[in-house]
């Protein structure tokens, strides 16, 4: 049987990481069995739903390029994949297990439901449902007759559900401990667990792997695949991102939309290949890895448990790895130009901007630090830094013939001007750290640069010389 797998992500609001996370290890499982992918939208829940969020986990989805196979933007022979647009299918399911003694329709008024579940906290069990002892057939009367009813799972007295996880020990849960969960609202609405588990089933997911914190729904999902007589998926999941203090990760102490990492300038490739060490690791030790590489090798069996720690240092290091040493520099230069002009930041993509881009390649890990660390490339009134001044001050004798120097190079490139250096730190008995300084100073404001003969040689002979007559006035 061919694998499919699944995310079911609730627009509700920015697009996750923790979606991102999940979706990377589906479509992985997916992809490397020849299987498929679906993306499904669980919008059920009309009161939190966010009209943009739908369009955003696709564009999320791009980028990373984890496309789905199925998806309500590509479509698919087990669509509708939106479950606004699957309403009508829950009820007929909910009533098939009315029929089969399943479940039961519950006619408790709000208050009513409030006061039990105060009486069932203070005997610290679940609420008992008086609407699960009727007569069936009295109870299907009136639900026919129009009166308000949800249908409800009706969980067995007795016994255990067990979840059998593919990264765990089997899970025992206590029937008694399990409510009676509504699975279709007065209003004819399914929740959460009677839409999920029936669209697992009709979309033939045989592989439901989803985030940690869902594990207390899965005896009764578990118990819904029994009542219905369906086979269960496999279950495995997913150990949750955390926070560095452990917390389950959050936006207050981590970005957790994935457009903010977009528009900082992280690349894909190193986002996902972060989220692939997030509770699994390159069985020979490999840090840096792409998706087809994490295809070839990955297992499920092999996720490990302990909460991974969503660090930006360690995600801005894989950044900076991508840019260095993976990518290329003409990728590198591309991708910066356009992330420039997604922040409407104009440059032409010329050899300028890419000898600009290679300087700064090693000096920076993401692309939005790129213009903080380099206007004196792009303009004349660039700032000058407390530190710079005082190099300035302290080397400004040493300026006007520099500049000339400079000037009159036969041909102005790296090493020529490196020996220009050179010849008059010598002529002068004056060390390299002297001299340099101060027209490191005066063409970029700052002594944190790009090693200083490429950045003279970048910048050009009469930017170069202007700049220094100008400091040495
Ligand atoms: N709609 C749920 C969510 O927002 C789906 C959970 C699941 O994968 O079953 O994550």
């Amino acid at each position: 049987m061919s694998v499919v797998t699944r995310i079911a992500p609730s627009p509700t609001g920015d697009p996750h990481v923790g979606t991102a996370y999940i979706g990377l290890f589906n479509h992985t499982l997916a992809r490397q069995q020849g299987g498929t992918f679906i993306l499904r939208i669980e919008d059920t829940d009309r009161g939190r739903y966010v009209e943009s969020s739908e369009q955003r986990i696709f564009q999320m989805m791009q980028w990373l390029g984890l496309t789905p196979d199925e998806s309500p933007l590509q479509g698919g022979e087990n669509g509708p994949y939106r479950q606004s647009e699957r309403f009508d299918l829950y009820g007929d399911y909910a009533r098939q297990l009315v029929q089969s003694g399943h479940a039961y329709y519950a006619f408790e008024t709000p208050e009513e439901l409030a006061a039990l579940r105060e009486a069932a906290q203070k005997e610290g069990r679940v609420i008992a449902v008086p609407s699960r002892d009727l007569d069936p057939a009295a109870a299907q009367a009136r639900a026919d007759a129009g009166e308000a009813a949800v249908i409800r799972l009706k969980v067995p007295r007795e016994g255990e559900t067990v979840v059998n996880d593919r990264l765990r020990d089997p899970i025992h849960f206590q029937n008694r401990d399990i409510d009676d969960k509504v699975l279709l609202k007065a209003d004819g609405f399914p929740t959460y667990h009677l839409a999920n588990v029936v669209d697992d089933r009709l979309m033939g997911v045989t592989h439901v792997v989803r985030a940690e914190e869902w594990i207390t729904s899965t005896p009764i999902h578990v118990l819904l695949y029994q009542a219905f007589g369906w086979n269960e998926p496999v279950w495995a999941h997913m150990p949750l991102l955390r926070n560095a203090d452990k917390s389950k990760i959050s936006k207050r102490k981590n970005p957790t939309s994935v457009e903010w990492y977009q528009q900082q300038g992280f690349v894909p490739e190193a986002m996902l290949n972060f989220l692939a060490t997030m509770g699994w690791t390159h069985p020979d030790g490999l840090e840096v890895f792409d998706l087809a590489e994490f295809q070839r090798v990955f297992r499920l069996e092999d996720v490990t448990l302990g909460g991974p720690v969503f660090s930006l240092d360690k995600l801005r290091w894989y950044n900076g790895k991508y840019l260095r040493e993976v990518l290329g520099e003409d990728e590198v230069a591309r991708r910066l130009h356009a992330h420039l002009a997604g922040q409407k930041v104009e440059l032409p993509l010329d050899d300028y901007f890419r000898a600009v881009a290679r300087l700064m390649t090693p000096r920076m890990d993401v692309f939005s630090e790129f213009l903080d660390k380099t206007p004196y490339f792009w303009r004349e009134d660039y700032p000058v830094t407390e530190k710079a001044q005082a190099a300035i001050d302290a080397g400004r004798d040493l300026l006007p013939e520099l500049a000339a120097r400079l000037k009159n190079l036969p041909t102005f490139d790296p090493v020529s001007i490196k020996a220009a250096f050179t010849t008059y730190a010598e002529e002068k008995g004056l060390k390299l750290g002297k001299v340099m300084p101060p027209v490191r100073a005066a063409v970029a404001g700052t002594l944190e640069s790009p090693d200083l003969p490429d950045l003279l040689a970048t910048l050009g002979r009469e930017r170069v010389a202007a700049r220094v007559e100008r400091a040495a006035r």
